[in-house]
């Protein structure tokens, strides 16, 4: 019982280090190599949270079962996490790929829908696999489960449903996402918004944050803005100016997200509430963002601090975010709602139950990923789905926003469809506060902009 996985019967994590070591000892004098693959599933998380452990715990049954029937009996399949094995294919010769074909016959496997009778339903999930080999008898257990977790880690990162062999290169890219992290870390929580001496210091060595603004557009034919999504950069003193893709991830897994989502709601807050038009603002919000006990009363502060009428604000969240929350959270979502906040639903249609969301969420607003608006115009179930998406929001009462509008054609087609507002490069690209303010007529008064007082230009350039 203490070796095994009650659950699934498997060799557990206590019994896995064992196995490798034997295995280690069996290639020594035999001049073949050993495999340590590490495999993740995808999306096991949202199938336990949406579904229930029972239908958790018959998943991962499953997994194993189909995992088991694809190796051999002197391979070691283990259960070393929730939702993570480890599989150990010992004895291959040097030029056999075999495993290759094992660990993507086991992607492919896992990728199959499962019947679940706890739930009486199919879903679908996938798995992740990191790849090690071993070759030399000399590395330890550790080194050999490090070289796995970061090639897991690579092949998560990169898109899931893939497998990733270890290679030395990896390793640097791990360590520049930890320097990144350290320099996250500094920037957020040595208090950037210092002024003076240790201010500028600070900044040089972490750079600063800054809030762009894309406009969204009515999409009404006439084209005018109805408000602004704020879209955060890091200028990095070596790296240069990042996309939040390269550094949300890390201040999601460091908990940073935390510190950052409310630097840009405050600073976005602040720069929507002296623009010379009442324009909507639309702020990104993260999953533990809305977990995090403090976040409405957070978000409330920073309105009156700002002096932001709440009907100004929307929130986008992702399904993701939607997930997991819990009664307090979706309270914490209904008292932002009773305070006229909107709640956009981001990047819709790439994530799991996305209806139920609609429904169980009173979401106002339905953002159409822009995935499905660049089939417009390429392939024809691009305007089956966003025709779809469009009817269905209308039938609910939403309002809709198309993503990633980059072409005449998309745009045409989505005017005549009846989506209520554009976003995307065709129309306006994320712009600094600057030149945001300058398409807003800003450049017509230059008076203004300048006889507001050093304070305004200030408060313009200011470092979130
Ligand atoms: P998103 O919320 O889906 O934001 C839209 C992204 O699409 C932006 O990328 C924008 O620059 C890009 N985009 C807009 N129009 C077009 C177009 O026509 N074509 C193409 N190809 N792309 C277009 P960006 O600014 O790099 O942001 C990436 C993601 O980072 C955002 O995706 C959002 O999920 C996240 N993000 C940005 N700022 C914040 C923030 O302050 N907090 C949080 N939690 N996430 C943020
Ligand atoms: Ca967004
Ligand atoms: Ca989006």
């Amino acid at each position: 019982m203490s070796a095994h996985d009650v659950l699934t019967g498997l060799p557990n994590r206590a019994l896995f280090p064992h196995r490798l070591e034997q295995s280690l000892l069996d290639l020594a004098p035999r001049r073949k190599r050993a495999v340590v693959a590490l495999i993740d599933l995808d999306r096991f998380k949202e199938v336990n949270d949406t579904y229930g452990h029972a239908a958790g715990d018959e998943l991962l049954r499953s997994a194993a079962g189909r995992m088991n029937a694809l190796i051999k009996p002197v391979d070691t399949l283990a259960r070393v996490g929730g939702d993570e094995f480890a599989l150990i294919l010992a004895d291959l010769d040097r030029e056999d790929d075999v495993y290759l074909r094992i660990c993507n016959s086991i992607i492919e496997g896992l990728s199959k829908p499962f019947q679940l009778d706890t739930i009486d339903a199919t879903i679908r999930i996938g798995c992740s696999i990191g790849v090690a080999l071993v070759e030399d008898t000399t590395y330890t257990i550790k080194e050999i489960m490090r070289r796995a977790d970061v090639a897991l880690y690579e092949a998560k990162i990169s898109g899931r449903g893939r497998l990733v062999e270890y290679d030395s290169s990896l390793d640097h890219r791990v360590e520049a996402r930890e320097n990144l992290k350290s320099d996250l870390r500094l920037l957020l929580e040595g208090g950037a918004e210092d002024t003076g001496e240790n201010g500028y210091s600070l900044a040089a060595k972490t750079g600063r944050l800054e809030v762009y603004y894309q406009g969204v557009h009515r999409a009404d034919g006439s084209g005018l803005l109805s408000g602004a999504e704020a879209l955060v950069r890091w200028h990095h003193p070596t790296l240069g100016l990042l996309s939040p893709d390269k550094f949300i991830p890390i201040a999601e897994e460091t908990g940073l997200i935390l510190r950052l989502g409310e630097r840009v709601l405050r600073n976005a807050a602040q720069d929507a509430a002296s623009w010379p038009v009442e324009l909507s603002l639309a702020v990104n919000v993260s999953p533990s963002q809305i977990r995090h006990r403090g976040f409405g009363s957070h978000v409330m502060s920073i309105l009156s601090e700002t002096g932001l009428p709440p009907s100004r604000l929307e929130l986008e969240l992702t399904e993701a975010a939607l997930f997991d929350i819990d009664e307090e959270g979706q309270a914490t979502l209904g008292l932002l709602r009773s305070h006229g906040i909107r709640i956009a639903l981001d990047d819709f249609g790439t994530g799991f139950s996305s209806l139920s969301h609609l429904i169980q969420f009173n979401i106002d607003r339905i953002k159409i990923d822009r995935s499905f608006v660049n089939l417009l115009g390429t392939k024809a179930e691009g305007a089956a789905i966003v025709s779809a998406i469009l009817e269905l929001s209308r039938t609910l009462g939403k309002a809709t926003t198309a993503e990633g509008v980059e072409t005449q054609g998309q745009r045409d087609f989505l005017v005549a469809a009846g989506c209520s507002d554009l976003q995307g490069y065709l129309l306006s690209r994320p712009l600094p506060l600057s030149d945001f303010l300058e398409k807003l007529g800003f450049q017509d008064a230059p008076d203004r902009a300048t006889n507001a007082a050093g304070d305004r230009t200030a408060r313009f350039c200011q470092v979130v």
